[in-house]
C-alpha cells in the first residue's frame, strides 16, 4: 500500500453515538460533506477521511491499524479486547481521550417480580445481552455459573418474550427497562464515548494536526461545562456574591457609568448556574443577573 496521506477517522454511521460524532469533529473546525450516504467521506478543510461504520467494528479497524482513530463506546471496545485477547489477535489501541458523551451504565436486570437477592440468585440462569464477554467476567468473579442468550438487539424483550430469565444491557435513564416490566439490579460496568487511536506512526504533519484536534475538543468540551455570568453587585456586597459563583477566583471588575454603588462583574464559570444560587445573589442585592453559553474556549 502507498503511504498514505490523509487521516482516518472512524466513526458509527448511524445510532446513538453518530450525531455527538460528528458534532465534536465539526467543533474542532472540521468540514464535512456529510449528505451522501457513503462509507467514507472527505473532510474539505483538513487532511481527514472519515469512515462510517456499525460501532462493534470501530475497535477492530483501529487495533489492526486500517484507521488511525475512531470513536466509540468503552464498553464496545471493552468487549472487543476480550474477544481478540481470547483469540490472539492485536489489541493494540490508545484511549486518547475520554469524551463528553455515550454515558451509560452495563447492568443487570431481571422481571419487577423476580426475588433478586444478589447475583448468586442468577445461577444457572440464562442471561441476554449483545456484550458477553463483560457480563462473563462479572459473573466469572463472582462465581456464578449461567447461560448466555446472545442477541445483537432487542434484549429489552427478551425475558417477556421468555428467551431468557434475565438480561444484562445498557441503560441510561432506565425507562426503557420500565417499559418492559424490569428492574435494574446490578450495575457491572460504566462506559462513556471515548477517542482511541491505532499503533500507527503518524508523520510529523498529522502529528501536529492531531495535538491541533485534541486541544480544540478540549476547548469545546471546556466551553459547553462553562457559562459566562455578568451581574451588577453592591460594592457593600461583592465578597459574598463572588464567594457564591462556582469556579469565580479572578472575576473582571468594572465601574458603572452613573451607579457609584455598585460594580458589573463578569465571571466565567465552569458549572452551570443554578436558579437557587441566582435567588441568592438577588437577596444580596446583585441585579440584570445574566448566564450566557460559551461557544468556544482556549485557555
Ligand atoms: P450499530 O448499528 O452501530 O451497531 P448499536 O445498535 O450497536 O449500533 P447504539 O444503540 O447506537 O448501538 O449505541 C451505541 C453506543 O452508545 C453504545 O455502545 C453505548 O456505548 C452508547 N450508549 C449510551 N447510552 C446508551 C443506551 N441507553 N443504550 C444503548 N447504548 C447507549
Ligand atoms: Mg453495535
Amino acid at each position: 500500500m502507498t503511504e498514505q496521506k490523509r487521516l482516518r477517522i472512524a466513526i458509527q454511521k448511524s445510532g446513538r453515538l453518530s450525531d455527538d460524532s460528528q458534532a465534536l469533529l465539526k467543533s474542532c473546525g472540521m468540514k464535512i460533506n456529510l449528505r451522501q450516504q457513503r462509507l467514507i467521506a472527505h473532510s474539505e478543510n483538513m487532511p481527514v477521511d472519515l469512515l462510517r461504520v456499525r460501532d462493534d467494528d470501530i475497535p477492530g479497524l483501529v487495533m489492526d491499524g486500517v484507521v488511525d482513530f475512531g470513536i466509540v463506546g468503552e464498553n464496545v471496545l471493552e468487549e472487543e479486547t476480550m474477544l481478540r485477547t481470547a483469540q490472539n489477535e492485536p489489541t493494540d489501541c490508545d484511549i486518547l481521550k475520554r469524551l463528553d458523551f455515550g454515558d451509560c451504565r452495563f447492568s443487570l436486570a431481571v422481571a419487577e417480580e423476580f426475588d433478586y437477592t444478589g447475583p448468586q440468585c442468577l445461577a444457572n440462569k440464562r442471561i441476554a445481552t449483545s456484550y458477553p464477554g463483560i457480563l462473563k467476567r462479572y459473573l466469572d468473579e463472582q462465581g456464578v455459573p449461567f447461560s448466555t442468550c446472545m442477541l445483537a438487539g432487542s434484549v429489552e424483550v427478551a425475558t417477556r418474550a421468555g428467551l431468557a430469565d434475565a438480561i444484562c444491557d445498557l441503560v441510561s435513564t432506565g425507562a426503557t427497562l420500565e417499559a418492559n416490566g424490569l428492574k435494574e439490579v446490578e450495575v457491572i460496568y460504566r462506559s462513556q464515548a471515548v477517542l482511541i487511536k491505532s499503533k500507527n506512526k503518524l508523520s510529523d504533519e498529522h502529528q501536529e494536526l492531531l495535538d491541533r484536534l485534541l486541544m480544540r475538543m478540549q476547548g469545546t468540551m471546556e466551553a459547553k461545562e462553562s457559562k459566562y455570568i455578568m451581574l451588577h453587585a453592591p460594592k457593600t456586597h461583592l465578597d459574598q456574591i463572588v464567594d457564591l459563583l462556582p469556579g469565580s477566583e479572578h472575576p473582571t471588575v468594572l465601574a458603572l457609568a452613573g451607579d457609584e454603588d455598585k460594580v458589573a462583574l463578569h465571571v466565567v464559570s465552569t458549572e452551570n448556574l443554578f436558579w437557587e444560587t441566582m435567588e441568592k445573589l438577588k437577596t444580596l442585592g446583585a441585579s440584570s443577573i445574566l448566564v450566557m453559553p460559551i461557544e468556544k474556549m482556549l485557555r
